[in-house]
């Protein structure tokens, strides 16, 4: 027997033997394999693959934060040696590093996304001494998802070097809620789901993760609603008349305490007031006392703008500065409660101006979180030109989002003047914006390049707000980010290089060049930010290229589309069968619209429609048809025809 020997016990240490042990058996294709727990012996390294803590080996790496930074050791020669992390999760992380150093790939979410080699477990060699180059590297939850398409991404997430999950809302309601009830598919007819099953599918999930060892983020939105008791489980417009009470809390905007536009996480409360305070950070706290699973609770504000509170004491400051006091009031309540949950706070909306007043942040407790909502996708942050850009004078109330990265940056530099402790990014590379980019490669190389930017901003890490199913034609957008973010010195070329060769065979250079040259013709910021009417004539112009494009590349496909066995390449050349007529499609519908042609632009739509949805059987664990078409119709007003 082989021996997988372990020295810790939590569940994911024991999930990282399971995980080696199952590995090695499908590679070896020998079952011999048995997994051992006992205290540290330094001879154990001879005597198989002896999983463990980085310090029991004598290795201290002062800089790092050990559970949160992950480090780690791996030294394997002829099939024994050690693995070894800064924490439980950086051990499991070092299984998948030491399967990828002996040439294993993680390319997609799933079984039939794992390039395995096969080779005796005595040719198996690896050495790597690594420290993780961000410390936040995630996805937070959106889109549509069944509870099957979730697992099998959280379980993708620490095989590309990935570490925290994201689970936005007190229950992830909404984002089920959009895939079981099947929103918008004419084909498919709803299933019964609610929000006990919704409570319970967040719950589970969040087990899930942890066995992971994911760093576990939650709620965000909710908080302001729920602690005058209205339940803000999504975006929804909902007619609710307000008790006498909930008035009262709710901000003032024109002599007038309502619902913001009837929805309830979008609306401001009145943050100067006692009751307020203490009404909304007694509830972060009950729900911390709750749910000792949270990692980091976010204390989001209302999702909108231009909509704070404008009664006489509220005006005596700023929303970032009653915004710091209640971060004050928190941080003293959880201290008192003895909860270690870290706190979330964010740049966004007018908290992107930092306070003037309240300066002092507990830097062990809060978390700071950058959040450009509207920035472009066709600029990385290292492309921004004037470092030196004006913050403009905050107006309450009439505050106009950033469209430039320059003013972002400049948000941001104002806020670090204040405050130097943790931080990440929370970005949308896989939300609405990559949707421009059918290519999958224009926006895999922004990532790239945004992720070697972050130390440079002074940003700990990455948390992609984005659909869980984002891996059409390929997964190479998430893959550059998580990787990249493990080693930023790793340079896009190379990351592509690799994963397209394992992901496609012998014509991985064609698939490149088909691509890469697609890429060309698309537009996020078209997408992402429309002209005026969608007229944008230059961008038909590029578009023309891509029938040409899909056309050449047509024969490589059929080529290859019975040619391997190997279900994993198989399955990636199947989806790219189907990518020649997405691609097809998209830029006949963008070229018609963005000449102002409707009639023609919303047939090629519903063309696009009906294709995506008929084939969303076979397209469904990497393709959002619900909140790809969603995006279109909702943005950029393309419609369905319906025959009569
Ligand atoms: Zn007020």
């Amino acid at each position: 027997m082989n021996k997988i020997i372990r020295t810790q016990n939590s569940p994911t240490a024991v999930y990282a033997s399971q995980e080696l042990a199952k590995y090695l058996t499908k590679i070896t294709q020998n079952n011999d394999f048995s997994i051992h727990s006992k205290a540290y012996d330094e001879s154990d390294k001879e005597n198989g693959i002896l999983l463990c803590r980085l310090s029991e080996i004598g290795i201290n790496i002062p800089t790092i934060d050990n559970k949160l930074d992950d480090s780690t050791y791996i030294s394997i020669k002829n099939g024994r040696g050690v693995i070894a992390g800064s924490n439980d999760r950086a051990i499991l992380i070092g299984v998948y590093r030491f399967l990828t150093i002996i040439g294993c790939r993680f390319l997609r979410p799933g079984e039939d996304g794992e390039f395995l080699i096969r080779i005796p477990l005595y040719e198996m060699h690896a050495f790597e001494e690594h420290t993780a180059s961000l410390r936040h590297r995630g996805i937070c939850i959106e889109g549509a998802v069944s509870y099957e398409n979730l697992i099998e991404v959280l379980d993708w997430l620490p095989k590309i070097g990935a570490n925290s999950y994201f689970a936005q809302f007190p229950t992830s309601y909404t984002f089920f809620n959009q895939w079981y009830s099947h929103l918008k598919n004419p084909y498919v007819k709803p299933e019964y789901y609610d929000k006990e099953i919704a409570a319970q599918m967040t719950h589970d999930a969040a087990m899930h993760a942890k066995k992971l060892g994911l760093i576990y983020h939650a709620v965000g939105h909710g908080w302001t609603c729920g602690c005058i008791g209205i339940e803000g489980l999504n975006w929804d417009p909902e007619k609710i008349k307000l008790t006498p009470e909930q008035e009262s809390c709710v901000a003032q905007i024109n002599g007038e305490r309502v619902l913001y536009g009837d929805i309830a996480v979008d609306t401001n409360l009145c943050y100067s007031s006692e009751k307020v305070q203490n009404l909304l950070t007694d509830y972060i706290v009950k729900y911390a006392k709750e749910h000792p699973e949270a990692d980091y609770l976010h204390l989001w504000i209302a999702d909108n703008c231009n909509n704070h509170c404008e009664c006489e004491n509220c005006a005596q400051m700023t929303p970032s500065d009653w915004y710091v006091n209640i971060l004050t009031i928190l941080d003293k309540k959880l201290e008192k409660e003895n909860l270690p949950v870290k706190i979330v706070f964010l740049l966004y909306f007018e908290l992107l101006w930092p306070p003037e007043k309240n300066i002092h942040i507990n830097k062990d407790r809060f978390t700071l979180m950058f959040a450009p909502f509207t920035r472009t996708f066709e600029q990385a942050y290292c492309e921004c030109k004037d470092t030196e850009y004006k913050l403009p004078e905050f107006v309450r109330n009439n505050i106009t989002l950033p469209k430039k990265t320059e003013e972002y940056i400049a948000h941001l530099k104002a806020w670090q003047k204040i405050f130097d402790g943790d931080s990440f990014d929370y970005d949308y590379y896989l939300c609405k914006a990559h949707y421009g980019d059918p290519s999958y490669y224009r926006i895999a190389s922004l990532i790239s390049r945004d992720v070697k930017y972050m130390k440079e901003m002074g940003i700990n890490g990455i948390i992609d707000c984005q659909v869980i199913r984002a891996a059409f034609p390929n997964g190479l957008p998430m893959y550059v980010l998580m990787q990249t973010m493990w080693d930023d010195t790793l340079e896009f070329d190379d990351i592509v290089n690799d994963y397209l060769s394992h992901c496609y065979g012998e014509d991985w250079r064609q698939c490149k060049k088909y691509l890469s040259s697609l890429a060309e013709c698309f537009d996020v910021e078209y997408f992402q930010v429309p002209t005026k009417d969608f007229l944008k004539p230059e961008y038909a112009q590029k578009l023309s290229r891509v029938e040409e494009i899909v056309s050449e590349f047509e024969p490589v496909v059929q080529a290859n589309i019975s040619r391997y066995t190997n279900k994993t390449l198989a399955l990636s050349w199947d989806y790219m069968q189907y990518h020649l007529t997405y691609c097809r499609l998209f830029a006949k519908f963008m070229s018609a619209k963005s000449v102002g042609d409707d009639v023609e632009a919303n047939i090629y739509w519903t063309e696009f429609f009906e294709f995506v949805f008929k084939n969303e059987p076979a397209l469904q664990r990497v393709l959002d048809v619900y909140y790809l078409t969603h995006q279109f119709e909702y943005f950029m007003k393309f419609r369905r025809i319906i025959d009569k």
